[in-house]
């Protein structure tokens, strides 16, 4: 008989806890090509974003669109709402191509999908997607029609379609149809369950239906998405159980600055961790003239920070504490971080693989040497009272030790000369 003790209690409890995913064990979901990139059926998980801006003004359309793409966003959404938007699609397509940035673009549409698509049809070949909410596809006898009409074209034009429900505009026919069977259930459903029930199905038939139009499962994305996090987690767990489709990670409505991003954060990084999720945006409010390519940042570092994908070397900077009375590595760390986004771009072309550098800058020897070491470059600095040098680790070991004022650039010329003898290796010929 096991003995209980709280240590083997702890062990049982471990081992009693469910095996999560991590990085290595994905959902397996159906591969959909969005003009030239993967999404699902294994694929790096990829990162979407969304403009602001008018469509139909397309000089304003095409910089949100140039700087999305540039800071990382590798599809992005364009709101196609009224004949003005769906005639400047191909000609913001054709701008972007020209300036070397060839993003799949999808349209956001709402209502008249059907009619802007039919009506404009150079606008039908310029998108790689159509996102489609069966909640605001049209009404009644319409909805199915309209909804067939989108689906059509986009299997005629062999065209991806994200399926996308919001709770926020349920399709309403089904809530109630769904919400009479509840009553007369012997053992009905409470309200949020019922609601969570509503908005996958609505996916799922949805997803359906347009497979027995013609458009098959490799042609289909799925969304599902609400604003409260503990409701998202559940609504793509079961979304992730039902179907077989690739899937959309956004958390609609997250809200601005710190709260929009640990709200985000919070929701997609649970389901990541369990291996549900293909593609994903993080819906920030922007702060008035705010910098849309936040999203795009917080999407990247989400991905990086859990190990699915690396973008960018990663700094580890301590808080810094009592120990340190000046703001020395505060500069050093931000000057570091902004001279590595800054070399990215070079450094990706040429360098392969540098994006999965990690750099670390800490502020005094209680935690800086251990830290650097597990870095592949590190600097520590000096705290209060310490003696005024900075060691250098590399590979683990210390290479060496600067002082003075010039401790920032000869620790910026040292990540130098190890990016190039570390990743010049493997630079393509
Ligand atoms: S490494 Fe030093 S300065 Fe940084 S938080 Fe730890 S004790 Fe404070």
């Amino acid at each position: 008989m096991t003995a209980h003790t709280p240590v083997a209690d702890f062990a049982a409890s471990v081992e009693a806890r469910p095996t999560v995913a991590g990085p290595a064990l994905r959902r397996e979901s159906v591969a959909v090509d969005v003009g030239g990139v993967m999404v699902g059926g294994g694929a790096p998980i990829v990162v979407q974003s969304m403009t602001n801006t008018d469509t139909a003004d397309i000089e304003a359309t095409v910089r949100q669109v140039a700087a999305l793409a540039r800071a990382g966003s590798e599809i992005v959404r364009i709101t196609v709402d009224r004949p003005e938007a769906a005639a400047a699609v191909p000609v913001i397509r054709d701008r972007l191509a020209r300036m070397g940035l060839p993003v799949p673009l999808v349209g956001d549409f709402h209502y008249v999908g059907h009619k802007l698509l039919a009506d404009y049809p150079a606008c039908a070949e310029a998108l790689a997607k159509y996102r489609i909410n069966p909640g605001n596809v049209g009404f009644r006898e319409k909805r199915d029609r309209q909804f067939g009409a989108i689906v059509e074209l986009a299997a005629k034009l062999d065209k991806a379609v994200r399926i996308g429900v919001n709770w926020g505009s349920l399709d309403q026919e089904l809530l109630t149809l769904l919400m009479d069977e509840n009553a007369a259930s012997p053992t009905p459903l409470p309200a949020p369950a019922m609601l969570r029930e509503a908005i996958v199905r609505s996916a799922i038939l949805s997803a359906q239906r347009a497979e027995e139009i013609g458009l098959p499962a490799s042609r289909i994305i799925l969304s599902a998405k609400v604003s409260q996090v503990q409701e998202l987690i559940a609504v793509y767990r079961e979304l992730a159980r039902r179907g077989p489709y690739a899937l959309h990670l956004g958390l609609t409505e997250a809200g601005m600055g710190s709260k929009g991003i640990v709200a985000s954060s919070a929701a997609l990084g649970v389901l990541l961790q369990e291996g549900i999720g293909d593609t994903i945006r993080i819906s920030l409010t922007p702060e008035p003239n705010g910098d849309r390519t936040l999203e795009v940042k917080v999407a990247q570092e989400l991905l990086q920070t859990m190990g699915f994908r690396a973008f960018v070397p990663v700094v580890s900077a301590c808080p810094g504490c009592g120990r340190t009375t000046s703001t020395v590595f505060q500069e050093l760390a931000k000057e570091i971080e902004a001279h590595l986004t800054e070399r990215m771009p070079v450094w990706r072309e040429t360098y392969p693989g540098v994006e999965t550098m990690k750099v670390a800058v800490m502020g005094c020897i209680v935690n800086g040497p251990g830290e650097s070491k597990h870095a592949d470059i590190g600097i520590s600095l000096p705290g209060t009272g310490e003696t005024p040098t900075a060691p250098v680790f590399i590979d683990g070991a210390k290479a060496a030790t600067l002082r003075g004022p010039t401790i920032a650039a000869e620790f910026k010329a040292m990540v130098e000369t190890y990016v190039e003898r570390r990743f010049g290796a493997a630079r393509p010929s």
